[in-house]
């Protein structure tokens, strides 16, 4: 299914093929940072300094601007990720890369074992290509469960979302209540264009998954997740089998 659009490529998903770092573009970015640091300072000073702020890292371009920015200012939050037990090998990889880059350890979390062994003991290993309402059961026991945890006793997350990803993000706010999880949720890159992300990861020369090499602008787990063709919505390599309004994993539930 990849090969159909390998040969085309979305405007800026990887440093290689993102536009010049133009002055202007350098300008931007430097804004858009300080204004992400003012954000997070004041959240640690109104919301506690002692990791009640946690970041959910989906180890995408986004969440790499925001690990970086976390780990190199040595800001007081927690760093997480979601390890479903399907991700792709090269995300792994780049666990690995970012932990020996910052000479940190990223806390992971995993999905609880008995949904897991009875879902695909009942439906089968790849049901979620089967019905929007099985994938949305494998998502919520490999994501939405483990997030529920990870989130358990804190005040605020953090998520690298921007409002010009989808349909369904158009109107992401900087900072929001989340009824959902009961906490406030800062979106700090909402207003981040994709040509600032990858300006950043090259300014600062961060570590991203390959697999944005190879046209991947948003990575999820491997089996829902291919690379997209020129113009294509940058989403739209996720759940591509299903309508762009149902496609969220239910981690982003909207108030
Ligand atoms: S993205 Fe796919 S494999 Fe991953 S949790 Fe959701 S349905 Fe399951």
């Amino acid at each position: 299914m990849n090969g159909e659009v390998s040969l085309l490529r979305p405007a800026a998903s990887n440093p290689a093929t993102s536009p010049a770092l133009t002055d202007l573009l350098k300008a931007a970015v430097a804004q858009k940072r300080e204004a992400v640091l003012v954000l997070l300072h004041a959240a640690v000073a109104e919301l506690g300094d002692q990791h009640q702020i946690t970041f959910a890292n989906s180890m995408g371009a986004e969440d790499m601007v925001l690990t970086d920015l976390i780990l190199r200012e040595q800001l007081p939050i927690e760093i997480f990720s979601l390890d479903t037990g399907r991700l792709p090998t090269e995300t792994y990889d780049l666990i690995a890369d970012v932990e020996r880059t910052y000479n940190t350890r990223l806390k992971l979390f995993f999905p609880q074992p008995t949904p897991v062994e009875n879902y695909v003991r009942t439906h089968g290993i790849n049901a979620f290509y089967e019905s929007v309402d099985l994938r949305k059961a494998c998502c919520h026991m490999r994501k939405v469960e483990p997030l529920r945890r990870a989130l358990d006793g804190k005040k605020a997350w953090i998520t690298g979302m921007r409002a010009q990803q989808s349909a369904t993000r158009a109107e992401l706010p900087l900072r929001q209540f989340d009824e959902g999880n009961g906490l406030e949720k800062f979106n700090p890159l909402s207003d981040w264009t994709e040509q600032e992300v990858w300006a950043y990861i090259r300014i600062y020369q961060v570590p991203y998954n390959k697999l944005h090499d190879q046209f991947y602008p948003s990575i999820g787990c491997a089996p829902c997740t291919r690379a997209v063709a020129m113009g294509e919505d940058i989403r739209a390599g996720r759940w591509w089998w299903e309508n762009p309004d149902s496609k969220e994993c239910g981690l982003h539930v909207k108030s």
